[in-house]
């Protein structure tokens, strides 16, 4: 459900700002480019169940997508 890693519940109003300026999506507009093949993402780990980014704070969804996408080397 692409709903249980959107609740940004706790961030700071900092942190919601930053990642909408990085135009961060839930659902990826483009065909095979999504936080998961993205080399900033932070897969889910035991302790949590989301994944994250590198470059804000709060759940990232493994379908997302944001403008500084870029391909894992
Ligand atoms: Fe997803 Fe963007 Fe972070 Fe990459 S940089 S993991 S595309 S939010």
């Amino acid at each position: 459900n692409i709903d249980d890693c959107a609740d940004l519940t706790g961030l700071s109003e900092e942190e919601v700002a930053k990642r909408k300026s990085l135009g961060y999506e839930e659902k990826s507009p483009l065909e095979g480019d999504n936080c998961n093949n993205c080399q900033l993402y932070l897969p889910p780990t035991a302790k949590r169940k989301c994944g994250g980014c590198q470059l804000f704070k709060g759940p990232v969804n493994a379908d997302a997508y944001c403008t500084y996408w870029a391909p894992k080397v």
